[in-house]
């Protein structure tokens, strides 16, 4: 039976990502931070006028025109940027790209699962650095490990924090490896890696739709980097790797800033309302430049909380593992959403 598959497929477990219970069902669903306004309504006029000869033909094998949409908005050449079916699957083509069996991947923890799985499904060496109790970055370590891919998911998750440019600048500078600098939250935070694309051919930033965008469900994501870097990944991705539909509406998303930029100032606005209510029930709560917060109830009964809520409805992220199991990650929800929680939350600890 064990046969069927290579030693390290054998060994590894799956990835678990987190419930995803049908649309319509009567679920507050703050588990796997998603936006929780609907897309732009350009989106919705590019469905309705889809022509169906899209569909018939394959598409554009480097989603050429959501290249030039991205590449608009961000003032950056075109060719400086690859799509993917969501930016899991360019988190995946660089490691098909940069690893092999003899080669490391690194990243500090807590992070992002994803990496952990992406490395077993290699047989690359792993290199997992804590991050310090305030999650202070081991830019020393980091650095030693000199990795052959590093990866920094900033803002991170599920701690919300940033690491700073600087420090991102000076790891960077040390590697002789890539850095894949992962901004899924890139649009909820004040900075960005832009810069340190431009400056530096090992490093590329890798962003999505998912979340700033509200399109989850469609699976848009993309990077940016030197085309030095670029080529190389082109040669590991599939052909067709992005859909048609994704495509169009993509284009219309990102060409969209001004709506999108209203859904997060009002996630942000929520996020300090959610913040403070809180802290007035006692929780630890972290500072986020997210769209989630990172908790700890006064009562060190996160599990509990985390089943309880399931059970009226409430759907939050609970991580069993050292360090987070006494924690939860909440997605902001709109007011209403974060209300109920509150309301919840309330009454199961008086
Ligand atoms: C959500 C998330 C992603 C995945 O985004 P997709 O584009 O939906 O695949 C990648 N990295 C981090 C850190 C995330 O939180």
């Amino acid at each position: 039976m064990t046969d069927y598959f290579r030693t390290n497929i054998a060994a590894m477990s799956a990835y678990i990502p987190g419930e995803q219970p049908k649309p319509g069902s009567q679920i507050i669903k703050l588990n796997s931070n998603e936006n929780p306004y609907p897309p732009s309504p350009a989106v919705l006029t590019v469905l309705q006028n889809f022509n169906s000869e899209w569909l018939r033909r394959y598409p554009n094998a480097y989603g050429e025109d959501f290249r030039q949409a991205a590449s608009q908005v961000l003032d950056i050449p075109s060719d400086w940027i690859i799509v993917g079916n969501g930016s899991d699957e360019l988190l995946n083509v660089v490691m098909r790209a940069c690893t092999e069996p003899e080669r490391k991947v690194a990243y500090p923890t807590p992070t992002y699962v994803l990496y952990s799985t992406l490395t077993q499904m290699q047989s690359a060496e792993l290199v997992e650095i804590p991050y310090g109790e305030n999650y202070e970055f081991p830019l020393d370590e980091l650095i030693a490990t000199n990795a052959d891919v590093t990866f920094i998911a900033t803002p991170n998750s599920p701690s919300g924090h940033v690491v700073s440019i600087d420090e991102l600048r000076k790891l960077a500078s040390k590697l002789s490896g890539v850095l894949v600098i992962d901004e899924a939250y890139v649009d909820f935070a004040q900075e960005n890696a832009l810069n340190l694309v431009q400056e530096f051919e090992n490093v590329i930033s890798i962003r999505t739709l998912s979340k700033g965008y509200s399109l989850a469900g469609v699976r848009l994501g993309f990077g940016i980097a030197n085309p030095n870097l670029l080529s190389g990944l082109y040669k590991v991705k599939d052909s067709y790797n992005i859909d048609a539909i994704a495509i169009a509406v993509g284009v219309a998303a990102i060409s969209d800033q001004v709506y999108k930029n209203t859904c997060v100032a009002k996630v942000k606005v929520s996020r300090t309302k959610l913040s403070i209510d809180l802290q007035q029930l006692g929780f630890r709560v972290w500072d986020s430049q997210t769209n989630f917060l990172l908790v700890q109830p006064p009562q060190a009964n996160a599990e509990y909380l985390y089943q309880k809520l399931k059970e009226q409805g409430i759907l939050v992220r609970y991580f069993q593992q050292p360090g987070l199991d006494d924690k939860l990650r909440i997605t902001i929800g709109t007011d209403k959403e974060n209300q109920l929680l509150i309301k919840a939350l309330f009454n199961l600890m008086n």
